[in-house]
């Protein structure tokens, strides 16, 4: 018992450090963008989230906080960006993370927010944007089957975030 003790102390000390390092990265988060009120139960912002995986759709991906809101889990996606409107691309890769998210925490998603330079978005996760993901999904893998997808960057931190990474033979 007196053995196990300290690492059960060296344990609660690591998962105190790491709640904190999560809490302290959520505050920031919305000092800077002025995001409502939440617990942070997830955190990328300094890069060091784990990889979230959905066995279901053979996504991955590490959106870069996920804070409760009432009774909801939401996904917030940051941009070094200026938008007037959400790009598409970038509501994808929302959807995507609420897919994740769903299957994960078995809970709905049912919006996210987009954080630009100068303004956030609220983005409703409807079957729309869900079923657009998943035919980008199916039109990449079909594509990657015929041999017909190419790459366009050579950004290898684009596709360590990338949610279609799992299944990408073109990923850096
Ligand atoms: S090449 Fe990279 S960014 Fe493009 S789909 Fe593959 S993993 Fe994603």
């Amino acid at each position: 018992m007196n053995e196990i003790a300290p690492l059960l102390f060296a344990l609660g000390t690591a998962s105190l450090l790491l709640s904190i390092k999560i809490s302290s990265a959520a505050r920031s988060l919305r000092l800077r963008y002025g995001l409502p009120d939440g617990d942070a139960l997830y955190s990328d912002l300094s890069g060091s989230g784990r990889v979230l995986r959905s066995e279901r759709y053979h996504l991955s991906g590490k959106p870069d906080s996920i804070i409760k809101e009432g009774r909801h889990l939401i996904p917030v996606e940051v941009k070094s960006s200026l938008a007037e409107k959400p790009y598409r691309s970038h509501q994808l890769q929302l959807a995507a993370y609420g897919l994740i998210m769903e299957e994960l925490y078995r809970t709905d998603v049912p919006y996210g927010y987009i954080v630009y330079r100068n303004r956030r978005y609220r983005i409703e996760l409807n079957d729309d944007l869900r079923d657009e993901v998943l035919s980008a999904l199916d039109e990449m893998r079909r594509a990657l089957r015929r041999g017909h997808a190419q790459r366009n960057h050579s950004q290898k931190a684009r596709c360590s975030r990338c949610s279609f990474r799992r299944g990408c033979k073109q990923a850096l």
